[in-house]
């Protein structure tokens, strides 16, 4: 193989992640880590009472990690946690509540979703009747910000209204984990699953759980899979410090400085802060330039803004999309099932001057385009 060059500077990642890291994050990547050995183990160790401090109690609470992307971690948590004669109904207004339902489907357990527009959120009254109605229902499923458009979905009512019909939640917190207080301090569920690459600003390749002790005790022989068993991860872990099988160890490592660097810049509060000041410089900015969003200020997470597709002939995603990276960025396609839509985020290592300055490259990509309207 020919030396590698060195590569240009990476674009900006305006994603639902991978997202852009930091340089620190990266460069604790650049060390090989044996997974038996004592320094990974304590990583792992530090990695996990990191995350329970997020969102759970350390007496009650732990967090199970499992290598794979986040889809993996909700498979994982939903076979682990769903008894095999249980029953699970998804909050659905989007793709990712979808492959919640699919994925129950997928390894033979029952499952049903309650179903609204992709620009709605659930309401708790017709939440209580669908429970009222079906006592097989033993788990419900609930994603805080759906990422397909970036709508904030507010759960509290909606887990109050579960615990109240003596169910479970399971918590999608994949966008929302560290900047929304949605974790097992603050909400009645039953676990909380995110991963290492979204709002924790991790590298990409390991989800967890944060769940109950006494749930993961009573989990033990339910999963359907042996690699996606968290119960079995969990007392492996707790037995000898190890990962069951091959960890992602760069990644644990970028993960714990990631972890570190989310405390030193001041927690929850002033991630979300950053992120909400991103979301809106992005928003204000898009506005003036002629761009319609699909979401309302109210329901929009400050987390990835959908924006409808220009009616302008002279508009394509890929031509737009190439002319961003060309000036350093790069953004997404849209995920709803109706409208034509594209997505521009606002998570990761990004601050205010980003923002300004990915303005002025969409402002310089549709000129260079023609685009003229903007408006769907
Ligand atoms: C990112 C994300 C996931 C997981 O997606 P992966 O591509 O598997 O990492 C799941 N749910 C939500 C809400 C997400 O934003």
């Amino acid at each position: 193989m020919p030396a590698a060059t060195v590569p240009a500077p990476a674009p900006l990642l305006l994603t639902p992640g991978p997202l852009s890291t930091s340089p620190g994050v990266r460069e604790a990547m650049l060390h090989d880590w044996g997974s038996w050995d004592s320094d990974f183990k304590q990583l792992t160790v530090d990695m996990r009472a990191a995350v329970v401090g997020i969102a759970g109690s350390a007496e009650r609470h732990t967090c199970v990690p499992v290598q794979g992307s986040g889809t993996f971690a909700v498979e994982a948590a939903v076979g682990t946690l769903l008894p095999r004669d249980g029953k699970l109904l998804v909050l659905v207004n989007g793709w990712y509540g979808t492959r919640m339902a699919q994925l129950t489907r997928q390894m033979g357990r029952a499952c049903d979703t309650y179903e609204v527009e992709e620009t709605e959120p659930h309401d708790p009254k017709e939440l209580a009747r669908r429970l009222a109605t079906d006592p097989a229902i033993t788990h419900v499923g609930a994603i805080p910000v759906e990422t397909s458009t970036g709508i904030l979905n507010p759960v509290d009512d909606l887990a109050a209204t579960v615990a109240q019909a003596g169910r479970r939640l399971i918590v999608d917190g994949m966008s929302s984990f560290g900047i929304v207080p949605n974790g097992l301090d603050t909400l009645p569920a039953q676990a909380v699953i995110a991963s290492s690459n979204k709002c924790l600003q991790g590298p990409p390749g390991m989800g967890f759980m944060v769940a109950s002790t006494a749930d993961l005790e009573a989990a033990a022989d339910r999963s359907p899979s042996l690699s996606l068993d968290l119960a079995d991860q969990w007392r492996h872990m707790e037995r000898t410090g190890q990962w069951r099988f091959t960890p992602p160890t760069h990644v644990v490592a970028g993960f714990c400085q990631a972890l570190r660097e989310y405390r030193a810049e001041g927690g929850q509060e002033a991630r979300l802060a950053r992120y909400r000041e991103n979301c809106r410089i992005l928003c204000e900015g898009m506005d003036e330039l002629g761009f319609r969003r699909l979401l309302p200020d109210d329901r929009q997470a400050p987390v990835i803004v959908t924006f409808h597709t220009p009616s302008d002939g002279c508009y394509s995603f890929s031509a737009f999309y190439t002319a961003l990276k060309r000036r350093g960025f790069i953004i997404y396609p849209g995920k709803t099932t109706r409208r034509d839509t594209f997505r521009i985020g606002c998570i990761g290592h990004l601050f205010a001057d980003d923002m300004h300055r990915l303005l002025a490259a969409v402002a310089e990509s549709v000129d260079e385009l023609g685009v003229r309207t903007r408006t769907p």
